[in-house]
């Protein structure tokens, strides 16, 4: 798993920091998580193939998480994309984007697919034999929900050498890939975990941005290996925080303390702060395992 921030600073975009987006790269899939301005560009310099997106998830509709989606949707189009592209989003996304097409007489020649989100209950939003998401729902000014990606476990793999070492042919090799146990020809049973590896341990990663300190998401986000949990503020604002509907560093501290999870990723910094890293110092009282994301940073997991 990969996760790309291509933006992690709140409200406006500036010379050298822009509002949220990041990919994540999960069992062969692109994610695109938030839009904000600039996304298009952000993905570029990060030489992040276009055609591989076909999934976005947007978390809400405010600017800085969703104005770079009518450009990209547009940009798709010049590009001569074909394939579906899936957009997940709260009520209204659809008809935004739509009026905005329409206005322009610019409609895509590829279909965009609208997944809108109204509940207030945490929801399957997407699922394959790999992975899914569900959705985190986040208390903000506006319907607020974040996402939580996870991997499915895996198929267990062959171990060539194992097999080998019992004389078994190639053309077994798929039936012990399928599950199966082996005879051999003197009648001993080789059993399937014998002659295959355990599968890798699935991944988790919840994204959370943005929020007031919200503690009854944490059962929702229990063990993740990854959350990424905005900090919008110091402590030296905190009394902001839940005006604004955003958290502090420390409160996104405690909900990683609480939900015991593995790492903890901070983003969404207002950009009155001069430096991040007292981000991190605040969060550390509280929760060691603490990273700052910035603008172009890669995480693998
Ligand atoms: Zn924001
Ligand atoms: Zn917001």
């Amino acid at each position: 798993m990969k996760l790309t921030i291509l933006g992690c600073y709140a409200a406006t975009p500036r010379t050298m920091t822009n509002p949220t987006s990041q990919v994540l790269e999960i069992k062969n899939h692109m994610f695109l998580i938030d839009c904000g301005e600039g996304t298009q560009v952000q993905l570029r310099k990060h030489k992040i193939r276009f055609s591989k997106i076909n999934h976005i998830f947007i978390s809400h509709l405010h600017g800085d998480h969703f104005f770079g989606l009518p450009g990209l949707v547009s940009t798709f189009r010049l590009l001569g994309r074909e394939a579906e592209m899936h957009i997940y989003g709260p009520k209204g996304i659809k008809e935004s984007i739509n009026l905005l097409l329409k206005l322009g007489n610019s409609y895509t020649n590829y279909n965009l697919v609208f997944h809108e989100l109204t509940s207030k209950d945490s929801v399957l939003v997407y699922e394959d034999d790999k992975v899914s998401v569900e959705t985190i729902p986040l208390k903000h000014r506006v319907y607020t929900n974040g996402f939580l990606f996870k991997e499915k476990v895996g198929s267990r793999t062959l171990n060539v050498e194992v097999a080998n070492s019992y004389g078994i042919e190639k053309c077994y090799f798929q039936n012990i890939k399928n599950g199966k146990d082996i005879i051999l020809d003197d009648g001993r049973t080789i059993e399937n975990k014998e002659l295959t590896f355990d599968p890798p341990i699935p991944k988790s990663y919840a994204f959370c941005s943005d929020t007031a300190y919200k503690p009854d998401i944490v059962p929702i986000i229990k063990d993740v290996d990854i959350l990424y949990h905005e900090a919008t503020f110091l402590e030296e604002q905190a009394a902001i925080a839940p005006k604004t509907r955003h958290s502090t560093a420390k409160e996104a501290a405690s909900i990683a303390k609480q939900a015991n999870v593995g790492q903890l990723i901070l983003g969404h910094y207002s950009t009155r702060y001069k430096s991040i890293e007292p981000f991190k110092v605040e969060a550390s009282e509280i929760f060691e395992h603490v990273l700052l994301a910035d603008d172009g940073k890669e995480f693998v997991f």
